[in-house]
């Protein structure tokens, strides 16, 4: 199929453009998914661009904030962004995979000693913030009118000199708030990096995406799950196995000990301890817990 028409024709030798962050908190994390992808870029220090060794790829390193604006002209084929930047820039491009890392929220908090008893509390307080069209977006659902102080950095600092009666900024533990005198008090995005596309993507670059998509997924699913292995009492390998998910029935195999038998299975982390303490209840003996590197299925 041709290029000619499409925004983001791949350039010479057809590679995927990928932007990523250059130097924050999504860098390490990005450079980590694309080699547990097998991807593995060339000199990643100081540079502007980059390409991978073994995956038709060309990596451009900048500001978070810039990336949904290249990806909605093409300039990049795809971004791993924020969704707090994602929504705040509301550009016209296509939110494709989350991506697990990144995580955070984005929230409102006031000084400690203040009683908070809702939105209403913010009527007519002025807020400072580097998310003013989410936080416009919150007050606007909440039916509450605020002053919005727009600043790019060091947010939580601005009620303490007087500044601001209450912040909206990115939380993970709290602790940044914590040491500002801060609580939190609403959440009102949950966010975490996610894949997104130019909504004009060429049938080449497409079809690139679907083999980088066909791994971070394989990726992903790896991380949720365990390999377990535990020795099983034959008398109770039919209540053992009726406890295991497993991708189909798990592997059940003889130990030498006669009477006894290995039962291999995959656990989703989300239900993992759960299952352990049945297991262990049932009479599973010798429980090993392993790590999946990819998962294909
Ligand atoms: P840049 O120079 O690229 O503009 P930045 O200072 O805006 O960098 P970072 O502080 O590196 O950005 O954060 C990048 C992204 O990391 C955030 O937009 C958010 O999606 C994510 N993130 C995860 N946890 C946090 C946190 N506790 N505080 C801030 N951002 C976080
Ligand atoms: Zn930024």
């Amino acid at each position: 199929m041709s290029n000619k028409l499409s925004n983001s024709p791949l350039g010479a030798g057809g590679k995927l453009k990928l932007a990523i962050q250059k130097s924050g908190r999504l860098s390490e994390d990005s450079i980590k998914l694309l080699k547990d992808c097998g991807i593995d870029l060339r000199n990643v220090k100081d540079r502007l661009k980059t390409e991978a060794d073994n995956f038709p790829l060309e990596v451009f390193f900048l500001r978070d904030d810039d990336i949904p604006q290249y990806v909605e002209d093409g300039v990049a084929d795809i971004g791993f962004v924020g969704e707090n930047v994602l929504y705040e820039k509301n550009k016209k491009v296509a939110s494709v995979e989350k991506l697990g890392f990144g995580k955070c929220r984005l929230s409102v908090a006031v000084k400690r000693n203040e009683e908070y008893n809702g939105p209403a509390f913010l009527q007519g307080k002025r807020i400072a913030t580097s998310y003013p069209v989410l936080v416009q977006q919150f007050l606007d659902k909440n039916q509450v009118q605020a002053e919005i102080h727009e600043i790019s950095g060091s947010v939580e600092i601005a009620p303490g000199i007087g500044l601001a009666d209450a912040v909206c900024d990115l939380v993970s533990s709290g602790s940044t708030l914590f040491m500002n005198g801060l609580k939190e008090v609403e959440v009102i995005l949950q966010s975490q990096a996610v894949l997104i596309k130019n909504k004009n993507l060429s049938a080449d670059a497409q079809l690139l995406l679907n083999k980088l998509l066909f791994r971070i997924q394989s990726v992903k699913k790896a991380k949720n799950n365990k390999y377990v292995l535990l020795n099983a009492p034959n008398e109770k390998l039919k209540e053992i196995i009726s406890l295991l998910p497993g991708m189909k029935s798990p592997t059940v195999l003889p130990l030498a000990t006669e009477g006894w038998s290995s039962v291999h299975s995959v656990i989703n982390e989300s239900d993992f301890w759960n299952i352990i303490e049945k297991l262990k209840e049932a009479g599973a003996q010798g429980i090993l817990v392993v790590p999946i590197e990819k998962m294909i299925v």
